[in-house]
């Protein structure tokens, strides 16, 4: 099989202002590579204050029109937009693999999170308000910010780019996003699409670039109504900061050590597959993923046991390989993750399996690591608070349900829990306990649930994407009364 990029979507050398592709004002350009292989996939622009400027300009004079299309209308453009992204699905897949190093894990999402949200395009609505007399009437509008940014990360740039954009247009906003540079690629071609589809020139405006040239000129910039971040919880204070300056409100989704809480009465048949799956899919770059498994001491020597087994049997390799994990993004994350091996064992926790880069000269070119299991790891100790972003599992012991609550919601982070149990009773107040902006019973990273609001509790961030809450937060209030 080729590991060439599929041609047909690649954007290169431009990003994406008003309608036209163009170069970066400066000239200068990225290198966008495979993180499996080290080959170099494409150039993009390295975008600076200035791209910025001409995008927050051009989505100002988009905003009047795209304001004032009706709401069906523009729903129907962003439901087009994911037809076009289901029928180019495979190339898609190919293009997010190439630039993450991902293998397959599925039909790619972005399709039916857009449908869902392009739905939600005429569904927002004001209120009629009581009165003091019966000659004045109130209601309120729900409006959209004008132009409104946003900073993506790399680990997933397909659906962050669909859920921020798909959201904030849908609303009615106009807006100026900027991809990862680690991957960039399918973001500008998801853009080339929603042109494709019909959304007029200027309401997506993508500038591709560096986090501290291109990122931090979006929430510094006057024109910026409204900012929407996900990426580290450093960086995510950082654009707050700027959001600060400006008096401007934020969205953050930031990191996640999310605990899989596992009672006695688990079905471990289903838990431990689940679990593995969830701390090796996309090699633990998700901030949802299941990094700390809790559980119960009457059965931590069996739960661990089946861990090592199933993350023994993890097929590691470059994207295009039959496997399951690929590579780590970069040499930083790489060397991160490594770090983190070594800070574990010298707290002293127990390296059950993994902890180091798979043996063999396949996998030297590319950021690989072993998927990596640590017993007795404590609470307060750096691997079991920290997010590692990598395909590292520790394992907690406790006794009863009380001290599992206390240890799983012992960290800062608050994004996603699992409660492996069937007690219905107990289920329910773990649901009610966790500390997450996710609860999921018997799941490891969600059930499978149409248009369910994802963000964060505590350091997590705030805020809420893909549900219907997310359109709505795109949307300013305004109360109108009229007295007859
Ligand atoms: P990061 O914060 O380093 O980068 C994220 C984005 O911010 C990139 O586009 C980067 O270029 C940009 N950036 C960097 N410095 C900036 C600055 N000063 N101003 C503005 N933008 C800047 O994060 P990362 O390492 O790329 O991503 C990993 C992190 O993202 C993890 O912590 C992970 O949990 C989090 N994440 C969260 C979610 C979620 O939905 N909660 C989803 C994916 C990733």
């Amino acid at each position: 099989m080729t590991t060439a990029p599929p041609a047909p979507l690649l954007v290169e050398d431009t990003h994406l202002i008003g309608g036209d592709w163009v170069p970066a004002a400066s000239g200068e350009t990225i290198e966008v590579i495979n993180p499996a292989t080290g080959e170099l996939l494409a150039r993009v622009p390295r975008g600076t204050a200035a791209d910025v400027d001409a995008a927050v300009t051009a989505a100002e004079a988009a905003f009047p029109a795209w304001r004032d299309t009706n709401a069906t209308a523009r729903g129907a453009l962003v439901a087009r937009w994911a037809e076009l992204i289901q029928q180019h699905e495979a190339e898609l897949d190919r293009l997010e693999s190439q630039e993450v190093g991902r293998p397959h894990w599925g039909p790619p999402p972005m399709a039916r999170i857009l449908t869902f949200i392009a739905g939600q395009a005429d569904k927002v609505q004001g209120h009629s308000l009581p009165t003091y007399t019966p000659d004045v009437l109130g209601l309120t509008l729900r409006e959209p910010f004008g132009v409104v940014g946003s900073v993506i990360p790399w680990n997933a740039p397909g659906p962050m780019f669909v859920n921020d954009v798909g959201a904030a247009i849908a609303a009615g906003n106009t807006i100026v996003i900027k991809p990862a540079e680690d991957a960039p690629l399918t973001p500008l071609a998801l853009a080339k699409l929603a042109l494709e589809a019909g959304i007029p020139p200027g309401v997506v405006n993508v500038v591709s670039g560096y986090g501290a040239e291109a990122g931090a000129a979006i929430p510094a910039h006057p024109g910026i109504r409204r900012m929407s971040f996900t990426g580290s919880p450093e960086t995510g204070a950082l654009v707050m900061a700027a959001c600060a300056a400006n008096l401007v409100p934020l969205h953050l989704e930031l990191g996640g050590k999310s605990p899989q809480v596992i009672f006695p009465d688990a079905d471990l048949d289903a838990a431990i597959p689940a679990i593995v799956a969830g701390i090796t899919l996309n090699t633990g770059q998700i901030c949802a993923a299941g990094s700390r498994v809790v559980v119960d001491r009457s059965v931590h020597g069996e739960v661990v046991r089946r861990l090592a087994e199933h993350m023994g049997r993890v097929r590691v390799g470059p994207w295009h390989e039959q496997v399951q994990m690929g590579p780590l993004i970069n040499a930083k994350q790489h060397a991160r993750v490594l770090d983190y091996v070594r800070a574990g064992r010298e707290e002293g926790a127990e390296l059950v399996t993994g902890g180091g880069r798979p043996a063999g000269e396949a996998f030297e070119h590319g950021f690989f690591v072993e998927p990596t299991l640590f017993d007795r790891v404590a609470p307060d100790m750096r691997i079991a608070r920290e997010e590692i972003f990598g395909p590292v599992l520790s394992v907690i012991g406790v006794d009863g349900e009380r001290e599992a609550l206390e240890v799983a919601n012992g960290t800062d982070y608050g994004l996603v829990a699992s409660v492996w149990t069937r007690d219905v009773g107990r289920a329910v107040r773990m649901a009610r306990g966790l500390q997450a902006g996710q609860v999921a019973v018997n799941a490891a990273l969600g059930a499978g649930v149409i248009g369910g609001p994802f963000g964060g509790y505590k350091r997590s961030g705030f805020g809420r994407t893909m549900g219907a809450d997310a359109v709505l937060e795109y949307t300013q209030v305004k109360t109108v009364s009229f007295r007859g």
